[in-house]
């Protein structure tokens, strides 16, 4: 049985989502009384792969909320990812996949130290990332969408905004040695990082976003972002691709304009429908059949009976590690969201 532990955009949207699932109590209640509630499993999850095999999975609320690091309300923030993977374990997941923040809350507060808590030992092989396959769909996003726009990527500059980040230093490694781009602009706040990934590949242009945005074709953005960022699309270039992968959104506003076109990053679509809810309430377009690359990452570990930490720690992500979970996500009916209309 394969887990996700998720959470939601902002406080406004968890409780309009309570409201949803029938959970009345929690609807009304302010950012306090959230970094109090204890993680739930709120759905019950039935995949098919395209190879016909079947698995179950469940979903578990982890109760945390991007404004609780907004607000520096860290001690909760922890808390929550560690007591999502408690619930987790002790439910019997076999594989995990920590979603959006929650993967990089463990990292940047270092809850690898908190092995033990209360009677439970965490067992850390039983949780991924899921970075390598979010890495990778980003990856083939920038290769199919640039294509569906009729750019070709020789000629085309790429920005990465959150380049040093682990699932933006995967998508530079596999540009470098997989892409023929004409140009490579490196973007995050860190300098010392910066020049540790320029180092490491051998290219890339240190920029500042503003620097950077009127010179790209295509803009990747994973930074880690608990708020988006506004950006003037009469600064781009047109056309421009802007691959949004971060949850929340990097962009805080729909961009809407000539020549400029978003796709939502890191996001599959699977060939068959997912008998579950959750998706329905975080708005995906396609709710029984798109899905946040990370979490399939879970479902494919568990196809494969991989039980072990396919992704884990911080920038080891290698592009043979993308291929190997690759294939399998091609293997099991997964495929990259692409734009739909241009
Ligand atoms: P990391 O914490 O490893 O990296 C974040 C990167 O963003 C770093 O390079 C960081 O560098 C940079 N960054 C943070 N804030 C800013 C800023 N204000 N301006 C510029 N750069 C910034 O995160 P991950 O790689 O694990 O995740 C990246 C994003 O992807 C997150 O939004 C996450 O929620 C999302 N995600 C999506 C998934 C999916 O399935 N679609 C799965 C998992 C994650 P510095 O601090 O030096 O600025």
């Amino acid at each position: 049985m394969f887990g996700l532990i998720g959470h939601l955009t902002s406080l406004e949207h968890a409780q309009s989502v309570a409201r949803d699932l029938g959970y009345p109590e929690y609807a009304d209640q302010d950012l306090e009384f959230w970094c109090s509630a204890p993680p739930q499993i709120v759905d019950e999850i039935t995949v098919t792969s395209a190879t016909g095999q079947v698995i179950e999975g469940r979903y578990v609320e982890s109760c945390f909320l991007p404004e609780m690091l907004a607000t520096r309300r860290f001690k909760a923030a922890t808390r929550k990812i560690i007591n999502a993977m408690v619930h987790a374990q002790k439910n019997g997941l076999d594989i995990t996949a920590l979603g959006g923040f929650s993967s990089i809350i463990f990292e940047n507060f270092d809850l690898s130290q908190l092995k033990q808590v209360r009677n439970v030992t965490l067992n850390f092989e039983k949780f991924t990332t899921g970075n390598t396959h979010t890495a990778y769909i980003i990856a083939r996003q920038v290769e199919q969408a640039s294509k569906q726009l009729g750019m070709n990527l020789s000629d085309c500059t790429i920005a990465v905004c959150g380049a040093t980040g682990d699932i933006g230093s995967a998508v530079c490694r596999w540009i470098n040695n997989r892409l023929d781009v004409k140009e490579l602009l490196l973007i995050a706040r860190n300098p010392e990082r910066l020049q540790a990934l320029q180092d490491e590949l051998g290219r890339g242009k240190v920029m500042t976003l503003d620097e950077s945005l009127p010179q790209a074709d295509i803009v990747v953005w994973v930074a880690s972002m608990p708020k988006g960022v506004e950006i003037d699309p009469t600064t781009l270039k047109q056309p421009c691709l802007l691959i949004d992968g971060g949850y929340p959104k990097n962009l805080g506003t729909k961009v809407q304009h000539p020549g400029i076109h978003v796709l939502n990053g890191g996001i599959v679509e699977h060939s068959l429908d997912i008998d579950w809810k959750i998706m329905g309430l975080v708005n995906m377009d396609v709710p029984a059949r798109q899905l946040f690359a990370c979490f399939a990452e879970a479902m494919l570990l568990e196809f494969e009976k991989w039980h072990t930490n396919f992704s884990w720690g911080r920038n080891m992500i290698t592009v043979e590690k993308m291929d190997q979970i690759g294939e399998a996500s091609v293997r099991h009916g997964f495929r990259p969201l692409l734009l739909e209309t241009i």
